[in-house]
Formats: C-alpha cells, structure tokens, sequence
C-alpha cells in the first residue's frame, strides 16, 4: 500500500518525468507520485544500473552497464507499478549525437559490436569513415551500445506510443 500522505508530499516534488525510469512500468508519468523511493529495485537489480536519481527515485543509469531484462526490479516493488513479464518492456530507443567519433570523421564501431539485435549498422560513405545508420524498429532499449562509446555519444530516451 502506498502511503497516501508521502504520496501527495511526492506528487508537489519537481521531478523530471522525461527520465528513463525503470522496464515494464504502467505509467512513466505517475511513477513519482506512486514510487515510494524504498530502494528495493536498486538493491536487486543484476546488473546495478538503478540509481537514486532527482529527488531520490530510482532512475536508469547505462554508463554503468545494460539492462537484462531479468525483471528483478518489478518482482521485489512493493507497489502496483509494473506490467507483467510477458508485456513489452518499455517503448525505448537510442539517439546519437554529434560527439560520435564516426561524424567527425574518425573509425570507430564499438556501439555495432555488442548490439546483438544489429540496429547500429556501418556503412561506407565516400570520403569519410562508415557512418552509422539504426534500424531503430528493432532497438529494445537495453542500453549495451551506451557505455561503450568512448564519447558517450548514446542516450536511451523514451518513446511515445504515436511516435514510432
Ligand atoms: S530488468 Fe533487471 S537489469 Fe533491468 S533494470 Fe530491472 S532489475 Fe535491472
Ligand atoms: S521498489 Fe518500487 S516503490 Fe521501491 S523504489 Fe523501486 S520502484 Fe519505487
Ligand atoms: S539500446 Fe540495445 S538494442 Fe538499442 S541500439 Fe543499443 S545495444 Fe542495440
């Protein structure tokens, strides 16, 4: 049960609803006023990427590493706030921006190797290094291209449902 007095002190917190939270969750936009900050996802969560983020709620960190998906962080909540497992995750995707090392023209694939489901793909351009080009229908995510990239040049944003 969610603590109603803690939830309407929550609810006035000004808090950055565009972040990244957390996989299967109902509603990205009501998570502060539901979440109670106990801190049990970011104690289970395999891979450690949960943080305390503005005002203390949990919040996705992938310079630290990827999301597995184990659904660890919506087994141990103790409120109502995810999806079942058999949903779909979350509708996320990747952008790069311009500190990618490929625009300015110098080699680099790291992000192209370790994405296994191939949405960042090389392709040679005249008179420059291959440029990535995404296959962004297929992007789950999970985050694994982002802390390879030497210049952090990969954010994982949110997707809303009519943008895709
Ligand atoms: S699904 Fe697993 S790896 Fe992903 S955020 Fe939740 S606990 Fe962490
Ligand atoms: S386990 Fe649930 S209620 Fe607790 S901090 Fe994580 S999301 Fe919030
Ligand atoms: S977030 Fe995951 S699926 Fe999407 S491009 Fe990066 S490694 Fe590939």
């Amino acid at each position: 049960m969610v603590n109603l007095s803690r939830r309407r002190l929550f609810s006035r917190t000004k808090v950055n609803d565009n972040a990244l939270r957390l996989p299967w969750l109902k509603s990205s936009s009501n998570f502060v006023n539901d979440c109670t900050r106990c801190g049990k996802c970011i104690e289970n969560c395999e891979n450690k990427i949960i943080i305390k983020g503005e005002g203390g709620f949990p919040t996705l960190d992938f310079s630290i590493d990827e999301c597995t998906f184990c659904y660890q962080c919506a087994e141990v909540c103790p409120e109502p706030l995810f999806e079942s497992q058999n949903s779909e995750p979350w509708r996320a995707e990747i952008v790069i921006n311009d500190k990618c090392l490929a625009f300015k023209n110098i080699e680099c694939r790291s992000c192209s190797e370790v994405c296994e489901s191939r949405v960042i793909q090389f392709k040679p351009e005249l008179g420059k290094v291959a440029q990535p080009k995404l296959n962004l229908d297929e992007c789950n995510g999970c985050g694994a291209c982002v802390s390879v990239c030497p210049t952090s040049s990969i954010n994982v944003r949110n997707v809303d449902n009519n943008e895709r």
